[in-house]
């Protein structure tokens, strides 16, 4: 580990730390980063932590893992959702308007859908015969 750094953020003085422990929380979802080092600003107002390149890439990469295997939780959720309401993705798609593949991206993970689609489905979760009163004035369904 390397001396003393300028602080980016005060201009006061960075010192050395090793072996921390960072939890990250994101959606429900939480993992522990260990032994991460870099310098820590000294002033107490600022604080300031800058990891070194090592610490910064493993923080990354746990960061953007909570954030894939949320998307995929819920994703596991809609699919749950939709196959109790008896809903095609093409259904569901229409529902939530989210374009032809929409739902399917959302079912496997590849796209976070709007807060909105999710609070809708967990709604009908709790509320299946609401669904009649969404379909009632929808477009009769396309031959698949
Ligand atoms: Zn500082």
């Amino acid at each position: 580990m390397t001396a003393i750094r300028p602080c980016p953020l005060c201009g006061g003085q960075c010192q050395p730390f090793a072996n921390f422990s960072l939890t990250i929380d994101h959606a429900g979802l939480s993992d522990t980063v260990t032994g991460l080092s870099g310098w820590q600003c000294a002033a107490a107002d600022c604080a300031e932590m800058l990891f070194d390149d090592d610490s910064q890439r493993r923080y990354a990469q746990a960061s953007d893992a909570l954030v894939l295997a949320a998307r995929r939780q819920t994703g596991q959720e809609l699919r749950r959702i939709r196959r109790k309401l008896k809903l095609t993705q093409a259904d569901a798609a229409l529902l939530t308007g989210g374009g032809h593949n929409g739902f399917s991206r959302y079912e496997k993970g590849l796209t976070q859908p709007l807060p909105a689609v999710i609070n809708l489905f967990r709604l009908l979760d709790r509320h299946p015969e609401m669904l009649g009163e969404l379909l009632r004035d929808r477009p009769a369904r396309q031959a698949a």
